[in-house]
């Protein structure tokens, strides 16, 4: 028999990526709490798009997106001509990835930064290279030390994820100007919304030439299964990505759907406003059993057990309740649990399976 080819260098060095847990054998009322989705589900507005949509799904949908960036553009007053559109964000890391870097390049993002990084850098066949945080936060200084000559992208997230801790403006403007020529800052913004008074780093991304932002539909919006994302930046690094996205990469349904969402203002108000009261209640009724948090400003929280031990299993007798959350461990977080804040009635559910936990 002959042999098949042998893939790119770097490919086998990617680690599958693990999506947070759905099911649990032999529990049927689950209360999914592990991939900071929105306990309310996708809008209305979005479902009744997305149902009408249908009726052209013989149709190809249009490449360029016009409508769908001309909704995000007046929502966030944007130029649209800068806005492209992905599937999912991880589509438009993928691509700045796939454009950007390759063999000899390197990527930086921090330790306990998001796994796509290190997986897109990879997959472009170039080198993630990993700089320490400080107290769980992105540390400026350290990624700014682990600038090279051969650094081509630099990823932090804004909150961050799986800390949701976040950096403050005047840091992100230190990152950005102290760069190379050359190298482009992205700033993932999957949960600006969910931070008080944030606009993701889009204005910075307005303003300068090697700063690029990231949003997606899949947190606040409640569009996960639709898979439709978005970045930011100048005219030349959108034309880039333009010229090797597929042309048809999201659908008549997710194009739909995104376009409502994100014109839908109240729903996006009212779930931003429970998000933050909720955060609360889970934060407290965390400390309250004896397990700190670090502030949050995104939809989750990290809670921090004794050891890997005590987080190993209460992540087990919340399972077996049906709660399923995440631990992440292969985000350097062995002895904690990131938590997405619920609705009033899940956090509830949440706080007194970790009670019944601490009892047993
Ligand atoms: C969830 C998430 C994303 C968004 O992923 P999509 O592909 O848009 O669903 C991006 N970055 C971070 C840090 C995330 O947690």
């Amino acid at each position: 028999m002959n042999a098949a080819p042998t893939p790119q260098p770097g490919i086998m060095e990617i680690e599958l990526y693990q999506g947070g847990a759905s099911k649990v054998d032999g529990v049927t009322d689950i209360l999914k709490l592990s991939s900071n989705e929105n306990p309310y589900g996708a809008p209305e507005s979005a479902r009744i798009a997305a149902a009408e949509a249908t009726q052209v799904m013989h149709l190809y949908p249009n490449t360029d997106h016009a409508s769908l960036r001309a909704a995000i553009a007046e929502v966030h007053d944007l130029d649209p001509d800068r806005i492209v559109c992905g599937v999912g964000s991880d589509e438009i890391i993928h691509l700045l990835c796939q454009a950007y870097v390759g063999p000899g390049d390197e990527v930086l993002h921090t330790e306990h930064g998001f796994l796509m990084y290190a997986i897109s850098a990879r997959a472009a066949g170039a080198t993630p290279v990993k700089v320490p945080e400080r107290d769980r936060t992105v540390d400026v200084d350290a990624l700014l030390a682990g600038v090279t000559e051969a650094t081509r992208l630099v990823f932090i997230a804004n909150p961050a994820n799986p800390t949701g801790t976040l950096l403050n403006g005047q840091d992100v403007v230190r990152l950005a100007d102290g760069l190379p020529d050359g190298c482009l800052l992205v700033l993932d913004g999957a949960y600006a919304e969910f931070a008080d008074d944030f606009d993701g780093g889009l204005g910075l991304a307005q303003h300068r030439e090697n700063v690029f932002a990231t949003r997606t539909f899949s947190k606040l919006y409640g569009l996960g299964g639709l898979r439709v994302g978005w970045g930011y930046g100048s005219r030349a690094v959108v034309d880039v990505l333009n010229r090797i996205r597929g042309p048809f990469n999201l659908s008549n349904v997710a194009l739909a759907a995104a376009e409502a969402a994100v014109r839908d203002r109240d729903f996006a108000a009212r779930c931003v406003a429970d998000n933050t009261v909720q955060r609360a209640r889970l934060r407290k009724g965390l400390a309250g059993l004896n397990l700190p948090s670090d502030p949050s400003a995104a939809n989750f929280v990290l809670a921090r057990f004794a050891d890997e031990a005590e987080a190993t299993s209460c992540d087990a007798f919340l399972k077996s309740r049906g709660v399923i959350v995440r631990h992440p461990k292969s985000y350097g977080f062995p002895d904690c649990l990131r938590i997405t804040v619920g609705d009033a009635a899940g956090v509830d559910r949440l706080l007194e399976g970790i009670a019944a936990w601490r009892e047993q």
